[in-house]
């Protein structure tokens, strides 16, 4: 029963966020090892089709001692214009402001998440002059039981080249998905 409501998820889920929910079944509660197995998969079978302009992804997933993250977007959405892309400097600027990750994607106050760690990796995608941005980051949360969601208004607003953010999530406990966008600033962790 559960293995055919995720294939159906899955199906209806484009993109990486299929590869991601098809391999939570064998989800245990370690969070960095789930997160890193998702991420490997998706990674293997969307580098292709994932560059898109004006959005990007986001992969959440938490058990009772800390909560990873995954933010993969295309460098373009921090950018904003293909030109800027070959000014070094304004890019390493954009992906500084990037890893400001508390004020730009913020969880419900009542969890009490703190950042703890964040890195980023860029990657060439489809073509040369457009390249891709991976970052990772964890967090602790003083109480995962309140962790209820993540709002992106400031995501936006810092970075008005993205427009999209497909989002995925997984806990011990549930797994599930959603948009956030210019329009929908908030999801629901359920
Ligand atoms: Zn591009």
């Amino acid at each position: 029963m559960v293995v055919k409501t995720i294939e159906m998820r899955s199906v209806l889920i484009s993109g990486a966020c299929a590869a991601f929910l098809s391999v939570s079944p064998v989800y245990s509660g370690e969070t960095d090892q789930a997160l890193r197995f998702a991420i490997a998969e998706t990674a293997e079978t969307h580098t292709q089709e994932a560059h898109e302009h004006g959005k990007a992804e986001l992969l959440i997933a938490w058990n009772t001692k800390e909560l990873s993250l995954e933010f993969r977007s295309p460098i373009f959405n921090l950018t904003g214009s293909m030109s800027k892309m070959h000014d070094h400097e304004f890019v390493e600027e954009r992906i500084k402001q990037l890893t400001n990750l508390e004020s730009l994607l913020v969880f419900n106050q009542e969890a009490g998440c703190n950042l703890q760690e964040v890195s980023t990796q860029e990657r060439e995608a489809h073509e040369e002059e457009h390249r891709d941005l991976t970052l990772n980051a964890k967090y602790s949360c003083e109480d995962f039981a309140s962790l209820k969601s993540i709002n992106a208004a400031k995501m936006f607003s810092v970075f008005p080249a993205l427009e999209k953010i497909e989002a995925s999530w997984i806990s011990p406990v549930m797994q599930s998905s959603g948009v956030l966008s210019t329009s929908k600033f908030e999801v629901n962790l359920n």
